[in-house]
């Protein structure tokens, strides 16, 4: 049952609520205080500042100034900060600790160069350079038109029928694209949104009891964690938004049935601004897909089984780099999304996995995806990746790498029992390497690119 209120507040974060017009009056005076420092319609501005009105009102006046928002997560090293900010050859960097020039280049850093955007771009109409995850190898800074984010945030309210009367919680970093999608989406519809910090399963539940909101935003492994919280206040819940990795069928259903509101699925990247296909609140699906494509999206998929997306929202190419931008979008102007899926007769769209990760096995095709979901439902298991390696028979095998729940000591028998149990005999790894924790990306995904050869 939803507690449904109509308040003019437009956010709560760490500091309280804050009224819809003292955030409007905030970002007018904002970005007056950008004009004067010289920021001008087409420059570049990183934000980097931790979840919270502070960012929220400097990304909303940069829009109001026509300058471009190149947004970096708050936990960024100096050297990934001196990265973006000579990579989008930023005029002013906005930090926790004020607004100020680039940084100086750290002693380690690779010597400056000069803006490759110039001559290449037309950035009048782009809104936000984004940093896409770095799952695969090196963030790419993705092109986001103004049309495009718009868009993004428009989609999921109209996706999840969100209104004046709900409440949006989300522990979702505002630096990455699905979580300036929550933003914009409860801006557009004007909802309240309440915005962690970071995710912690107290924090959550805090937020649960206190705020009573009616649609949760978050990551499956969010939503994995929350499910072995006993006695979470759900109540409230209507609607439950899941993006930016796969969730599978058991976690929808598990956290449908835990929670009573539907589990909406959504797919997407840095390179559409948001999700190109979601679930729709009022018609849940099938659990385990990530709904039909959005308004305005085309999605088919093309050789090797590799889903394609056109739309008006597909990114003009990435920052200075024609040859990556040749990559991914096709002559005709649809985007590779380098993701292996399915299309059904009725447009929803099921994502198998990224198709470099595909594990071609003796004439199977193993979607690490899968097998990873099995393992991860281990309870000893905090984190697991499964790669491909060599096979002298089958050309590839799986391999798992797994990290243990609280470093505990791993039972390596039993979860290939788990995994027998649940899985064709082709699909289990042949190799199990147990590592203290595998290296993430700041959103929380395995970066299998770091992970050991
Ligand atoms: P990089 O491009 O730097 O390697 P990344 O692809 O993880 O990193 P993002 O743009 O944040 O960067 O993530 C988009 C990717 O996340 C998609 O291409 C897809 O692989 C995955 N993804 C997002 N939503 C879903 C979903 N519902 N199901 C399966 N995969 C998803
Ligand atoms: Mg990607």
């Amino acid at each position: 049952m939803s507690s449904r209120r109509h308040t003019d507040i437009a956010l709560i974060d760490e500091q309280g609520p804050l009224p819809r017009r003292t955030l409007r009056a905030a970002v007018t005076d904002r970005a007056a205080e950008l004009a004067a420092l010289g920021l001008r319609p087409g420059d570049r501005a990183v934000l980097c500042r931790p979840n919270g009105r502070r960012w929220i009102t400097d990304y909303l006046a940069l829009a109001e100034l026509g300058a471009v928002g190149v947004p970096l997560n708050a936990a960024s090293a100096p050297d990934e900060l001196w990265h973006a900010a000579t990579d989008s050859g930023a005029a002013l960097v906005l930090t926790a600790e004020g607004p100020g020039p680039p940084p100086p280049p750290p002693d380690s850093g690779p010597p400056p160069r000069s803006p490759a955007t110039e001559d290449t771009v037309d950035l009048t109409d782009i809104s936000t350079i984004a940093y896409t995850s770095g799952t695969t190898g090196r963030p790419k800074g993705a092109l986001q038109t103004r049309r495009a984010v718009r868009l993004g945030g428009e989609n999921i309210a109209r996706r999840l029928a969100l209104d004046p009367g709900d409440t949006v919680l989300s522990p979702l970093p505002l630096a990455h694209t699905y979580g300036t999608n929550v933003l914009n989406a409860a801006l557009s519809a004007g909802s309240a949104l309440v915005l962690l910090t970071r995710f912690t399963e107290e924090a959550m539940a805090e937020a649960l009891r206190r705020h009573r909101p009616t649609v949760l935003a978050g990551v499956p492994t969010m939503y994995r964690r929350l499910l072995a919280c006993p006695g979470l206040p759900l109540e409230s819940l209507r609607c439950s938004l899941s993006a930016g990795q796969p969730a599978g069928e058991p976690l929808a259903r598990a956290w449908q049935e835990r929670s009573g509101a539907v589990f909406a699925e959504g797919w997407g990247m840095t390179e559409l601004a948001g999700l190109a296909s979601l679930t729709s609140a009022d018609d849940p699906g099938h659990p385990g897909t990530a709904g039909p494509p959005v308004p305005g999206a085309g999605v088919r998929t093309g050789a090797d089984g590799e889903l394609l997306v056109r739309g008006p929202f597909v990114t003009p190419g990435y920052l200075g780099s024609p040859e990556a931008t040749a990559r991914v979008l096709t002559p005709g102007g649809e985007l590779r999304t380098g993701d292996v899926g399915r299309v059904a007769d009725d447009g929803g769209v099921t994502v198998l996995d990224r198709l470099k990760d595909v594990i071609l096995c003796g004439g199977y095709t193993v979607y690490p995806a899968e097998v990873e979901r099995v393992i991860s439902s281990h309870p000893s298991v905090a984190a697991v990746a499964v790669t491909a390696m060599p096979d002298a028979v089958r050309g590839e095998a799986p391999q798992a790498w797994i990290a243990t729940a609280g470093g505990g000591a791993a039972d390596e028998a039993a979860i290939l029992a788990h995994c027998r149990a649940h899985l064709a005999p082709y699909k289990i790894p042949r190799r199990t390497t147990f590592l203290p924790e595998l290296p993430t990306t700041a959103g929380g995904k395995v970066a299998r690119g770091r992970l050991p050869r």
